[in-house]
């Protein structure tokens, strides 16, 4: 039986971790002295023995791990040393991040049993900036959904109604934060997978310009897509997180040959003057209330000195078609690697082929298998140039419409999800309407460019809605800039109350 439904409000609402110190006040605490380390894990444990049975947003929790580290932290601050920038905060992974010696799934029957021998670069910039794993965290198998429904291991419920999936496909990391399971968490997003759990769930999630974070470790999905960023319950917490991870790393091909940016001193500079807007393509076909949100998001950053006028981004409108080409293509040749042989499950067969042809049967789920044909299907001869082709020409006339906005205006504004979270089985039976999820985060990632998500505001049913700020590439800094302000202006927030005068 479902619980009640939440009267209407359009403030947010509250995520228990909101009374929870933020990373950037735990790490200062930690490095000071003032606060321990494993204080903060043992914190955190006690929430997820709480509340994990009923939120399911780990594979793995690590909690003796756990303490090992923060333990190792504390004792440095007690020698004199600095454990570094993330001091004693918690950090919940993706579980398609290889972690050394700890299973690595992707959420999928494929992997069982697989132990990754090396860490992800993420990993390794986390844990040496002092930072604690706390768990590997649930997600759509292989990072193919919008609901974390596809997981082989079961869904991840919403913190906010676990009656409504927390989005997808990093569920379990977006989960984690809004349940204060960890202070941080760690995503991939390919087509919107950071932006859109964070929405649902009523956190900060963010996906860097392509090539600004390693994937080094990160298991792929689709290569000229795919990038890891951070989620918070703050954006000045998305931002150290960022700033930890973010530069480059010889290890991964792709990555850009330059230091990360500097983003937590740049919070506070405000947007007086800054060209903001809403994309109009972005607005259409979402739901009343959530434009409604997005509206009022663009006048809170007006009435804090931005710019805004309306934007046009006219070949954002084919992303989803382009995407639902290119991202199963580069699947297809991704996922050939998972034969039985070389990777976790193995299922015998009398020959090779019949092994390949039983552990591919026996280990993906159905959502993965789809992908897989359709990728398939789009590279096969004499159909590759009228799909993949087309697709990759779709590609190029959104980064030309993007460029051309920018010439108008430093951010763009639009819906992160074009509905609040969604009830489970409500969209799993069409593939089309789950894809549909992903209309405005996904043009994003075929620009490679930046795009964040903060929460703004509640639908009609009570529960959180994000609002998206996109910029060019590399605009990182004034990217940070707007989704700081627009937190500042959010319903509910302690700013927007003391300029509201209450
Ligand atoms: N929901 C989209 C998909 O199913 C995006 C996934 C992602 O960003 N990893 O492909």
């Amino acid at each position: 039986m479902s619980p009640p439904p939440s009267p209407p409000s359009n403030t947010a609402p509250s995520p228990p971790s909101n009374t929870a110190p933020s990373a950037v006040e735990t790490a200062a605490a930690v490095r000071a002295g003032t606060r321990s380390a494993r204080q903060t894990v043992e914190q955190h444990l006690e929430a997820i023995a709480r509340r994990e049975s009923d939120i399911h947003a780990f594979n793995t929790v690590l909690a003796d791990e756990a303490r090992a580290a923060a333990d190792a932290v504390d004792h440095k601050v007690a020698m004199g040393q600095d454990p570094g920038p993330l001091a004693g905060v918690t950090v919940a992974l993706k579980d398609n991040m290889c972690t050394r010696g700890i299973p690595t799934t992707c959420s999928s029957k494929i992997l069982e049993g697989w132990r990754p021998p090396y860490d992800a670069t993420v990993v390794e910039r986390i844990v040496r900036a002092g930072g604690i794993v706390v768990g590997k965290t649930n997600l759509d198998e292989f990072a193919m959904g919008s609901s974390t429904e596809n997981s082989a291991f079961g869904p991840t419920r919403n913190p906010h109604d676990v009656t409504k999936v927390p989005g997808g496909s990093s569920g379990g990391s977006a989960a984690a934060v809004a349940a204060g399971f960890a202070s941080l968490a760690i995503g991939s997003d390919t087509g919107g997978s950071i932006r859109q759990p964070a929405a649902l769930c009523g956190v900060v999630g963010m996906k860097p310009t392509y090539g600004l974070v390693s994937r080094y470790g990160l298991i792929a999905f689709a290569s000229s897509l795919d990038q890891i960023g951070p989620f918070a319950a703050t954006v000045a917490d998305a931002a150290l997180l960022l700033e930890v991870i973010a530069g480059h790393d010889p290890l991964d091909t792709t990555s850009i040959p330059e230091s990360g940016p500097r983003l937590v001193d740049q919070l506070s500079q405000g947007v007086d003057g800054l060209r903001v807007g809403v994309v109009q393509e972005l607005m259409n076909g979402v739901d009343a209330d959530v434009a409604a949100r997005v509206n009022e998001a663009a006048d809170a950053l007006s009435a804090a000195g931005a710019k805004v006028d309306t934007a046009s981004v006219p070949a954002a409108i084919y992303g989803l078609s382009a995407y639902y080409l290119i991202a199963p293509a580069e699947a297809s040749s991704n996922l050939a690697r998972y034969d039985g042989v070389r990777y976790g499950l193995r299922v015998p067969g009398d020959d090779i082929t019949s092994t390949y042809m039983r552990t591919r049967a026996a280990g993906f789920g159905a959502e993965v298998k789809r992908r897989i044909m359709l990728g398939t299907y789009a590279l096969s001869a004499g159909y590759y140039d009228a799909y993949y082709g087309q697709a990759q020409r779709v590609r190029t006339l959104i980064i030309r419409d993007f460029t051309a906005a920018y010439e108008h205006f430093d951010v763009l504004l639009s819906p992160t999800s074009p509905t609040t979270a969604f009830a489970f089985g409500a969209k799993s039976e069409n593939p089309l309407a789950m894809y549909l999820s992903d209309v405005c985060t996904i043009p994003s990632n075929l620009a490679g460019h930046p795009a964040i998500s903060v929460p703004f505001g509640a639908g009609d049913d009570g529960l959180p809605v994000g609002v998206q700020v996109m910029a060019p590439a590399l605009g990182e800094p004034v990217m940070f800039r707007a989704a700081a302000a627009l937190e500042r202006g959010a319903p509910g927030s302690s700013s927007a109350a003391t300029a509201a005068g209450r």
